[in-house]
Order: C-alpha cells, then structure tokens, then sequence
C-alpha cells in the first residue's frame, strides 16, 4: 500500500527551508528544534508527528531539540500529564538530554519583556471587559475601534501591571494588551491581549502569580530564549506568525527565531484533539487515556503498537502544508509490517469448539515441531502437543456450509496445522437446545505433519489447541471507537457519542492458548495464526491472563468499508 520504500527518507519543505539557511550560514550553521507540548493531556499520534519531525530533524541536522512544556494555562494542566508527556516522547525513542524546559520557568522574564513593551509604548493596560473587547476588535471586512484605555501613560501603564500581577485587580477587570494596529488586515494584529488575571494555583509555580501571559507572548519569547532556530508548529497558527515576529522585533532578545507552519496529522475513524479525547475519557466511553482504542501513545503501547511503527508511519505520511486525512489503515499497515518481523507464531483458539478424534489414542500426547517465525529463522522452533482433544475456532466448523467453504464440516476433510489431516463423522448437540456442544472427527495416522503419503489434496488448514494443555485466557478484540470515518465533522455525529462505536471492544473469556505461551509478560507481543497480532495487557495477573488484539492479519477493515461502499452505490 505505501509507496514509499522503507530506507529512504523522504525529503520535505521544512528540511528545502533548514538546508537552504545552513548553506547561508544563518544561525551560524546551528539547527535548534522544540517540541512544545501543553501539559493538558495525554499525547496522541498527531503529536508523535509533531515529535518525530522536530526530534528529527535534530538529529539529521546535528542539532538539537528541547522538550518544553508550554505551561501558561494553569487551569487545565498538571503533573500527571507531564509526567506522561515525559514517558511517551521518551518511549518513542526520543531523548531531550538535559534540555527540558517550562514555560513557567520563564513568567519572571516574560513579566520583563512586558514592562519593556510597555515602557517603549508597545503595550497598555485594557479595562475593556472580554465582550467589549471582542466587540472593539471588529471583523474580516471591517476594521475594529481603538480602546479607550489605549492612551494610558507608560507611568500608569506599569503601575497598573505591577499591581494586576499583585492581585489587587479581580479576574477580567483588566488585561495587558499589545499596541499595533486596530485596523490591521490580520485579526490577530488588532491589539492582541498579553497577559490576563488569573487567580488560580499553577502547578509549578503554585500562587506565584496573579496574571498568566497568553501562548502568543509566550510561545515567541520562550524559543528566543532557548536559541530556537525553526520554531515549527501546525497550519492553525499561520495567522499568528505576524505576531510572532512583531513581539520579537519590539524587543531586545538572545535571537529570532523562524515559523514554519505544516499541517496537522488527521485520521480516519479517530478524533484527535485533547478537548475532545478528555470528553472520551470523563465520560467513561473509554476506560482511560490509555485505552487500547485511544489514538494517544499510551493507549497505542497498549494495543501493542511498537514505537519503531509509529515513527515509520510518521515517515510514510509525510510533512506538506496542506490539510489532509491519512487512512488509519496506513498505521495499521505499518504495525502489521513491523510486528510480522519480530513477533513470534502461536496457536490460540479464541471462540473454543471442541473437537474429539475418536481413533485417536486416549492417553497419547505427541509433540509437534512449529517454526517460530517464518520471516526469521533464528527464532527457532517449538514444540506444540497434539492429544485426542483439541479446540478448535467455532468458525472454522460450518453444519451447512456453503460453496467454496474450505474449513471443517460434516463428511469434510481439514489439515490441522502442524497436525494431521482430520474428517469430521459426528456433531454431538445439546438436545434441548440444539447447540453443537462437541464435534468427532477421525484422523488419518499417515499424514502427520501435514502431508499425505497419497498426495491427495485438502484445502483447508485451521488451528488448534489441544484441551488438556490449553492455557486459559481473556482476549479482547478492538474495532474502531467512532463509527464516522470523520467523527466531530459528520452530519450524523454533532455530539462525539453520536458516533461512538458500541461494538468497539469485544470480549472473549474462554480463549484457549498453546502451552508455549505460559511464560508470557505484560507487553510481550506475537502473532496467533489466523487470528491477527496480539499483546499481553497490563491488567494481567498470574491468574488472569488479558490479551489485546493489536491488529488483524489481513486488512478487514478497507475490505468492509468497501463492501460498505459498493453497496451504498
Ligand atoms: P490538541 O488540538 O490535541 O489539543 P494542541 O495543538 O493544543 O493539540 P499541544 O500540546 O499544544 O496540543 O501540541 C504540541 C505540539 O504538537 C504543537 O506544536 C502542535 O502543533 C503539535 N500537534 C498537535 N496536534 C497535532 C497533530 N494532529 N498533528 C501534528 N502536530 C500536532
Ligand atoms: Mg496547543
């Protein structure tokens, strides 16, 4: 499906812009990245692309890239998800070295840079309240109205500021607001606020301060301060970058950096936005932040995502300056793709039917050799027991099959893998209910191993487990949490539980796992033949083994949404 090969690396607008200013020499030849994420919420696969190209681009250019959290919001952050944060970026293979920085570390400078705007007459002090102010500022085809408090002399100006910052002023009675021009073409430009009262605790900085700066006076100051080069972010703030450079060029600070704009990573089926992901989990559609559903690193370690996965699906999409939507089949494309590599083959039998081979020995156990992993030899080979009574997937048995249905069925013959051919002579059912309660088969001694000596021909191969050695498990199976390939844009979908999709997590309790498997751990991933990529789930215990589908073998999913189509057509 990508057309990319794997080993190249692609080249994009960013890099044509950073290797242009290296043969230039600007930045004396440096390149100074940062990923700035704000501490409001758990990390999600947009920020992995954010993180990958800043982190990357770091290291392709021999530079560097700070992690900074851009914490001037303090009502809706705190130490849990810096502590996410942390973990997330680092589990994706990045390292920040000794480069971590806050926001909040710089309040006392930013309060500076304030009082020299306003000292050189950049900057006043706005009693309009939000809605005269929203008022005042006018709209696309009309210019706003100059406040009336524009006038303020520097004196009172600093004084006002100094005492806003004390706390003497109640929330929304003022506001530091920056002196450019009401009638400016950009909306941004018409005398944006600064800084405003907020009487809340900050995590780090706790009842410090009274007034917070906004991320537009912040965010510009923080990365000259730091010696950022290419301060990239996403296509939502390409408006916002006339203020970025205005505000550095009113002030005397270490550089200047450059804005670069790319667009954000949307996805089929998923919502990524953290206003929107809280909502998912406050409301309970989702156990956590780390639901194996959730489109955040966390919830996608879970699943069972690698993050060498996640870093070449960053790769394969790309980095433009166009809005699109990836298909959330390329991420699963690119765990299939990885995990086919390095994740060891298992037999497991998730909805159990079982099967009893009539001639077969009653007490006989034989042990049959599996290749652990066809894709690489070195992993080497195991033993699987083969006995009288196995379980077999529900599905693979059909009472009434239709055409072309290779799998077992009354009078058919099937190759158990690594086993033996087996023909189905009886279906034992409850005689009340109807229900197939068992099924006999008679195997032929001749085709151990999987061939028969008189070359005759058996389609179908299904897995198995045999009864007496099965490991018992729980497997949960995932599908798509939305049911809107554009959930948050969909007619259908106004409110996110609109769309949710309530068949998104189905759990099996009776799986049944080969015996190899009784050492697994949290995290451990392999791949159960015919079934798809599996992980072990944290909540395991020693009595309780949890097991998440990652993904499926084949691509189910592309294939349904196609059916879907043609139909609708
Ligand atoms: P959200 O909309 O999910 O709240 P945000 O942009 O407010 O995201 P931040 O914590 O401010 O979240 O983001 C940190 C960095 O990650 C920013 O530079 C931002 O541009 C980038 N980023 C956020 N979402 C995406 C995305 N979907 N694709 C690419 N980059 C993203
Ligand atoms: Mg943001």
């Amino acid at each position: 499906m990508p057309d990319k090969p794997l080993d190249t690396e692609p080249s994009n607008f960013i890099k044509t812009i950073i290797e242009t200013d290296l043969k230039a020499n600007k930045n004396n030849g440096k390149v100074a990245t940062r990923f700035p994420p704000e501490p409001n919420g758990y990390l999600h696969i947009g920020h992995a692309k954010s993180i990958c190209l800043n982190f990357g681009l770091a290291k392709t250019y021999n530079g560097t890239c700070n992690l900074r959290f851009d914490d001037t919001n303090p009502d809706k952050e705190n130490i849990e998800y810096v502590t996410s944060i942390k973990e997330d970026v680092q589990w994706l293979g990045f390292d920040w070295e000794d480069r971590q920085y806050y926001a909040s570390d710089y309040f006392e400078k930013l309060y500076n840079f304030a009082c020299d705007l306003v000292r050189s007459g950049k900057a006043y002090v706005c009693s309009l309240n939000q809605a005269e102010i929203r008022q005042y500022r006018g709209t696309l085809t009309e210019p706003g109205k100059e406040s009336p408090y524009r006038s303020r002399s520097v004196d009172e100006n600093l004084d006002l500021l100094e005492r806003m910052r004390k706390g003497e002023f109640e929330e929304g009675e003022h506001v530091l607001r920056a002196k450019i021009d009401m009638a400016a073409p950009n909306i941004v430009m018409r005398d944006p606020t600064l800084y405003r009262i907020r009487k809340v605790k900050h995590h780090r900085t706790d009842d410090q301060w009274n007034i917070y700066p906004m991320y537009d006076f912040a965010h510009c100051i923080s990365d000259a301060l730091e010696g950022i080069t290419h301060s990239i972010c996403t296509l939502e703030f390409e408006n916002n970058r006339e203020l970025y450079h205005w505000i550095l060029d009113q002030l005397e600070v270490p550089c200047h950096p450059q804005q670069i704009e790319f667009a954000r990573l949307n996805l089929t089926y998923t919502i990524l936005s953290k206003r929107k992901l809280i909502q998912l989990v406050t409301d309970q559609h989702v156990s956590g932040w780390d639901d194996p559903r959730m489109p955040t690193i966390s919830g996608l370690r879970r699943r069972g995502y690698t993050p060498e996965s996640i870093r070449q699906f960053c790769e394969r999409i790309g980095v433009a300056r166009r809005d699109s939507v990836v298909d959330i089949a390329l991420l699963e494309y690119c765990i299939r793709e990885h995990l086919n590599k390095i994740a060891p083959r298992f037999l497991a039998v998730i909805r159990p039917l079982k099967v009893i081979i009539v001639n077969y020995p009653k007490d006989q156990v034989e042990q049959m050799e599996a290749i652990n992993n066809p894709e690489d030899a070195a992993m080497g080979k195991r033993q699987i027991p083969f006995s009288r009574e196995l379980y077999i997937e529900t599905d693979d048995f059909c009472e009434d099959p239709p055409k072309k249905y290779f799998r077992l069925a009354p009078g058919k013959e099937v190759r158990l893998r690594y086993g033996y051919y087996v023909t189905c002579v009886n279906v034992i059912k409850d005689p009340d209910t109807q229900a197939i309660q068992e099924i006999h088969c008679t195997y032929d001694p001749e085709t151990r191993g999987g061939s028969s000596p008189d070359g005759r021909k058996v389609k179908g191969t299904i897995h198995w487990v045999s009864c007496a050695h099965a490991i018992d498990a729980e497997v949960r199976l995932y599908e798509q949490l939305f049911t809107e390939e554009r959930p948050g844009e969909a007619a259908s979908c106004k409110k996110l539980e609109d769309c949710i999709n309530l068949k998104s997590c189905e759990i099996l309790p009776n799986a049944k796992l080969e015996p190899a498997m009784k050492d697994t751990k949290t995290g451990d991933q392999f791949q159960f033949e015919r079934l798809g990529y599996f992980c072990v789930d944290k909540d395991s215990s020693e009595d309780h083994l949890i097991i998440n589908r990652t993904v499926t073998l084949r691509d189910t999913w592309a294939k349904i949404k196609k059916k879907q189509t043609k139909k609708a057509k």
